[in-house]
Formats: structure tokens, C-alpha cells, sequence
């Protein structure tokens, strides 16, 4: 009798979350390999805007654009005590309660539960899902992973209810849980299970997993150490493979992916290969790696819309707390974009806030600096994140309730600097209305 499994993204609850080619890639990793190995898979990702049962119930869903971002559906919830001074209204984020349970109540009994996570400050969206999933199969074991298990395993395990909470990745560790699901490396991985999905606005994919930098405000040196890469023809056959299911866009996940030594051979392919897809990049793209080559490759193979990372405008400030771009790559790299065909509207810099040491007239600066380039610049707000310098930096510890992490709050920053950020991010909103 094959083992059945059941696999779960749940809800956000947070006062923003938006489609931002949003998708649980480990949890749809985790799938892949589950039915390799012949078991049987149930899915359910809280998020998912086409789940048939939530178009039953729902007339007007939020819309996405071209590309596939969007908004979730969302439904306002009470907020948690702790965030009772802030005046922004707290949501669930992904299909009605109601709808989670109705489609839950038809599922057969599975032998495991998979639970992911991600922001740490997401935790009671996961606890809800596993209070919920307990209630319909209470003798189920339920493992919680992800992001959130690996980065607050304590509270975690003190306060989930999952039986089993798995630190870091799922595919090398599970094996310890049950022993038939043999480890896994990156490079050997299958295809995250896309076909799960009654509808896809995208997919979402990797080339290379870690990053070369160590930047004091992030968790990646630590969620994935080391840095391992793809073979070209992988990349471009899961490619392919999306491209034959009707897939319109694909986000490339990699933290550093112009650090992958296979990048540019990949582009080659794509261009010869005639692959007609949006490429996009959200996870920032390092202007250190880019040449006019590149750019032009990048350009001639479908990519629509490129985010670099900046953070800051000031060269001091990155010796403190990156040290991966100068202005100089900086300036260099939007010429080369520009010269390749990208338009203003395709190039867009992430620029960090709510770290206490970039100054609010620093932002303003960094904030001008872009504007003048003629690309849109993005806030990126700051969450502390355990094992970082940021977090010891702030005295946070690991009995520091994750909800304190989010960013919305601004939890760097004391209360006359986080309100001149504050005023800082209409001064953005203006002027990229003026754009
Ligand atoms: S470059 Fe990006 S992914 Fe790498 S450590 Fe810095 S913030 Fe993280």
C-alpha cells in the first residue's frame, strides 16, 4: 500500500503580503520527491488564488498583472496583543477559513502531514493551519519545515503542535524521520511538482542555491551555506518543461544567480533554443557580475523586468554592512541595461529601510540617487533575523517572540527615527507616482 502524503503552504498573517511570484519551491521539491518515491500526494497551498473550491465560493478575486503578480485574497482577523499600537489592519492572507476546511474534510486520511513556513513573524498563520489540520486527522503526525522551523526551532517546537520540527532542508533531513526518503543534493533534485496547481500565473526556479556574500542583515549564509549550481541542460529542460505546460512567466529564486558560473551559457540556450517566456528577476541581481554582454544576453533571452540590489547609495555604509556594490557597478550596470533595449520601467533597484545604521537622510539620498538613474526604486523594509549581526545587534534572542521580527513595524528603528522613515516612504510614494 503506498504511503499517502499531505503537503501544506499556509496561510500569511501579516498588515501586507502580496504575489510577488510567491510560491513554496521547497514544499513543491518536497512533492517531487515524495511521489518519485511512489507515494501518494495531496496539496494544498493556503495562497492559492485558482483553487477550484475558492472560485465556487468567491465572486471577485483580486487581480494580477501581466506577469502574474497580484494580489491574495484576503480577509481581515483580529490582531495579536502585541501589535495592538500599530494602526494598520491585520489579515489573513490566502482562501477563507471555510474553504481550507471544506477542502481538508474531503481529503483522505494521510500517513504524514508537511507543513512549510516562512517569515518567522508568519508563525500564527502556520499554527492555525496545524490547530485546523489536527482537528480532521488527529492520529496524522504532522513535521513543520521551512524557513520559520529552521530559524526559531525552539519556539517552534515549543508552540507549533507539530509532532516533528525539521531545521533546514527537508530533502537531507527527512531521512532521519523516515528512513525510505533518502537524502537528496541540490543539483540532483527533480522538478518542484508545478503540475499541482489547477492554474499558474508563473513558476518559479533555481540555478543555484547559496550566495557568495555574507551581508549582516541576512539569513541566507545560514539557511544555505556553500554555494552549488545546476548544470546547463537541467536548467533549460525544466525550462522547457514549463514551457510545455503553458507557463507564461518564470522568477528565477537564486540569491546570486549572476554568480552562477552557468548563467551566461544558460542565456545562450534560451536564445537559441527560440524559449518565449518572461524572465524575471526578484530576488536582487548583483550589479558586481554584470558586463554589457551579459545585460545584452539577458535582454535577447526574454528577460522582463530586473531587480538589482543597491540597498544604499552610500559607499560607507556598504562597508558596514555588505560590501557587495559599489555606486560605481551601480551606475555602470543600469548604462549597460539601458544600452541592451530594458526601459525605466523594467529596471528597479531595492533600496534597504529599517536598519538602524542607513540613516533616514541617507535614505532620502539613496531614494534620489535612483530616481535620478531614471529606474523605480523599491523599499525593501528591514526584518531582524535570528543568527544575523543585525539581530544580536538589536539584543533579540531566541525568546524574542518572532512576531517582534516584522518588518511592518519597523523593530530596528526607536520611535522618532521609524517616524522619519515613515514620512521617507510617502516622500517615496510620491515620487514614484511622478515617475
Ligand atoms: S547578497 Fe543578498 S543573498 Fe547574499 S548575503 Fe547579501 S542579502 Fe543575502
Amino acid at each position: 500500500m503506498p504511503k499517502r502524503a499531505l503537503l501544506i503552504n499556509p496561510w500569511i498573517y501579516d498588515f501586507k503580503a502580496f504575489d510577488f511570484w510567491t510560491k513554496p519551491l521547497g514544499l513543491l521539491y518536497l512533492a517531487s520527491i515524495l511521489r518519485n518515491q511512489a507515494w501518494q500526494t495531496d496539496y494544498l497551498d493556503c495562497l492559492d488564488r485558482y483553487h477550484p473550491v475558492l472560485l465556487e465560493q468567491v465572486e471577485k478575486l483580486p487581480k494580477v498583472d501581466q506577469y502574474g503578480r497580484g494580489k491574495f485574497y484576503a480577509e481581515v482577523i483580529p490582531k495579536p496583543q502585541i501589535y495592538h499600537n500599530y494602526p494598520r489592519r491585520y489579515k489573513r492572507y490566502g482562501i477563507p477559513e471555510f474553504v481550507f476546511k471544506q477542502i481538508v474534510d474531503a481529503l483522505p486520511k494521510p500517513d504524514w502531514i508537511f507543513v512549510t513556513s516562512i517569515m518567522t513573524y508568519w508563525y500564527p498563520g502556520v499554527f492555525d493551519t496545524i490547530k485546523i489540520l489536527k482537528q480532521y486527522f488527529p492520529k496524522t503526525p504532522v513535521i513543520l519545515g521551512g524557513i520559520y522551523a529552521t530559524l526559531c526551532p525552539e519556539h517552534a517546537r515549543q508552540f507549533s503542535k507539530a509532532d516533528y520540527v525539521i531545521e533546514g532542508m527537508a530533502e537531507q533531513k527527512l531521512s532521519t524521520l523516515i528512513p525510505e526518503l533518502k537524502p537528496f543534493e541540490f543539483t540532483a533534485l527533480p522538478y518542484p511538482a508545478f503540475d499541482l496547481y489547477h492554474k499558474l500565473d508563473y513558476a518559479c526556479i533555481l540555478t543555484s542555491r547559496g550566495c557568495c556574500f555574507n551581508c549582516i542583515y541576512c539569513a541566507v549564509p545560514n539557511l544555505t551555506p556553500g554555494f552549488a549550481y545546476r548544470t546547463v541542460d537541467s536548467v533549460i529542460n525544466e525550462i522547457k518543461h514549463y514551457q510545455d505546460m503553458g507557463i507564461k512567466n518564470i522568477a528565477f529564486y537564486d540569491d546570486a544567480l549572476l554568480a552562477n558560473p552557468n548563467f551566461s551559457s544558460i542565456l545562450d540556450q534560451l536564445i537559441e533554443q527560440k524559449i518565449k517566456i518572461n524572465f524575471h528577476s526578484p530576488n536582487g541581481l548583483h550589479p558586481r557580475f554584470f558586463t554589457q554582454e551579459l545585460s545584452d544576453k539577458m535582454f535577447r533571452a526574454g528577460f522582463k523586468t530586473i531587480y538589482l540590489s543597491l540597498e544604499t547609495a552610500s559607499p560607507c555604509l556598504h562597508e558596514q554592512i555588505d560590501n557587495k556594490v559599489s555606486t560605481q557597478e551601480f551606475l555602470q550596470t543600469v548604462k549597460f541595461l539601458k544600452r541592451s533595449g530594458f526601459n525605466s520601467n523594467q529596471i528597479h533597484a531595492y533600496l534597504l529601510i529599517g536598519l538602524a545604521q542607513i540613516v533616514p537622510d541617507e535614505i532620502r539620498k539613496s531614494i534620489d540617487f535612483v530616481h535620478d538613474q531614471g529606474i523605480i526604486s523599491h523599499l525593501a523594509e528591514y526584518s531582524p533575523i535570528p543568527n544575523t549581526r543585525g539581530f544580536e545587534e538589536l539584543k533579540f534572542d531566541k525568546n524574542t517572540d518572532p512576531l517582534l521580527h516584522n518588518n511592518a513595524i519597523f523593530p530596528g528603528l526607536d520611535e522618532p527615527t521609524r517616524q522619519q522613515v515613515i514620512e521617507i516612504k510617502a516622500y517615496h510614494s510620491r515620487l514614484r507616482h511622478t515617475f
